[in-house]
């Protein structure tokens, strides 16, 4: 009979029927002369592929290695004991590419340090770990999408090639342009923040870079940045659009039945956070690391006015162990578009949520819309506002009440799979001495 070309995640419809797949051996196990078992992986799934008699015993068969490519033949049969209760009873089969001997196990093993398994991150990926995690990163991207558009927010892709700033001078990636200084992009929100008045609210999922030079598990110089801005809203409505975001983009993930396997898979004790998340002013939060004895290594503590860096901000919201949205931080701690709160001047509208396990994965704001105000926010932090005249001009232009925010998605992916270090949730990650693969 023919063979319908099929992907191993269709195979439970196939039951019974001849098939042809292409994939790559990811184990392999010869029992006697005349009998092998493949594990074929082909990016969609894994099936067990059983070779018998004579199949098993040709050159390309005797020389076969785990991580070659192969095309097989043959009808899928229900079986007890192979993954996802089907086999395929191979009855012709091709070697299209060989592996060296071993397959990538000298290269790559259990065993493997950290910086090897770094190197060797495009071998790495063949394992079962990466690509799933990598598979799920695809789900909740598309459910960031959905979410957006279910909301009417415009999708933007922003220049990430910069010559303004948005998070300060020190985290900069400078770049000679043609002869001229510029900058890879550390936030899109700027441009998304141009875009208001013509495209209404609007949001884009760019690459954004900071040059963190100290090594920490939640910073990488490279990552991806979920960023949205809202037109004619307040500080309230602000608050309750990320709470709506993270809440909704966790249903919609959960929905998926691979993305709920997924999750699951990784961190089976995972528990949806719920709306209202609790909300909190960095003033409590001050008052909390206090009461709690959360202190600085020095031994004194955290004043207002200060900045709460990971470390405590960790311990936080690990004891607390929920969702918090951490509001009203300081202006001399906060960038130079956050507007002052009416009821006290030396604060701003701002908001940090703050998960468990992770810390801070989103930073969101109202932004001055005054032009006055906005050019003394300039030169308060010794910019010079020329260059950002197209940013201005929104004040000029009919200007309106705006904010938004950013959220990292390899933060938020360290979340949900509760993994350890956020490298573990990008593809090639790039931190201080790590450009590489
Ligand atoms: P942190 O305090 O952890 O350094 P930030 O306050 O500098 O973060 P923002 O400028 O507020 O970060 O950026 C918005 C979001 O982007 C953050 O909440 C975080 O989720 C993510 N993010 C920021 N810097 C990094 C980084 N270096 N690597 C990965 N994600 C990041
Ligand atoms: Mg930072
Ligand atoms: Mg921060
Ligand atoms: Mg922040």
């Amino acid at each position: 009979p023919v063979a319908e070309r099929i992907k191993i995640k269709a195979v439970k419809s196939m039951q019974d029927k001849r098939v042809q797949i292409y994939g790559w051996v990811h184990r392999l196990r010869r029992q006697g002369k005349s009998l092998m078992f493949i594990i074929l992986r082909d990016g969609s799934g894994f099936l067990q592929c059983v070779l018998s008699d004579l199949l098993c015993q040709t050159y390309d068969a005797l020389v076969l290695q785990t991580e070659s490519s192969v095309a097989v033949y043959g009808t899928l049969l229900a079986c007890d004991k192979a993954i996802g209760g089907i086999e395929l009873k191979c009855d012709y089969w091709e070697l299209i590419g060989n592996a060296p001997p071993g397959g990538i196990d000298h290269v790559l093993n259990e065993e493997s340090q950290v910086d090897v398994q770094l190197d060797q991150r495009h071998l790495m990926l063949r394992g079962e770990n990466l690509s799933k995690i990598m598979a799920f990163r695809a789900i909740l991207l598309r459910a960031f999408r959905d979410h957006y558009e279910s909301r009417d927010h415009a999708e933007i892709t922003p220049p990430t090639m910069v010559q303004s700033q948005v998070e300060g001078g020190s985290t900069l990636f400078k770049f000679d342009y043609f002869g001229e200084e510029a900058f890879l992009t550390q936030s899109s929100q700027l441009y998304l923040e141009t875009v208001l008045s013509s495209l209404g609210d609007a949001y884009c999922i760019a690459q954004s870079y900071r040059a963190e030079a100290s090594r920490t598990r939640r910073h990488l110089s490279e990552y991806t940045h979920v960023e949205a801005e809202r037109v004619f809203i307040t500080f309230d409505d602000l608050l309750n659009s990320i709470e709506d975001l993270i809440v909704d983009v966790i249903e919609r993930v959960m929905a998926n039945p691979t993305g709920k396997e997924l999750l699951l898979f990784f961190n089976p004790d995972f528990k949806p956070p719920k709306k209202p998340f609790k909300r909190m002013n960095y003033s409590d939060a001050i008052e909390y690391l206090k009461a709690n004895d959360i202190r600085k290594d020095d031994g004194t503590f955290y004043e207002f006015g200060e900045d709460i860096p990971e470390m405590p901000e960790r311990r936080m919201t690990d004891k607390i162990n929920e969702p918090i949205m951490l509001c009203r931080f300081p202006a001399q701690i906060k960038s130079f578009y956050m507007p002052r709160c009416k009821e006290d001047n030396r604060l701003t509208e701002s908001v940090d949520v703050l998960l468990p396990g992770v810390g801070e994965i989103v930073g969101g704001s109202m932004r001055i819309w005054n032009y006055d105000e906005l050019i003394q926010g300039f030169k308060r932090e010794q910019i010079n506002p020329e260059k950002y005249y197209w940013y201005t001009d929104q004040r000029l232009f009919g200007t309106a009440p705006h904010g938004g925010y950013g959220l990292g998605l390899e933060r938020f992916i360290t979340y949900l799979l509760n993994r350890y270090h956020i490298r573990d949730a990008t593809l090639y990650p790039r931190y201080i001495s790590r450009c590489t693969p």
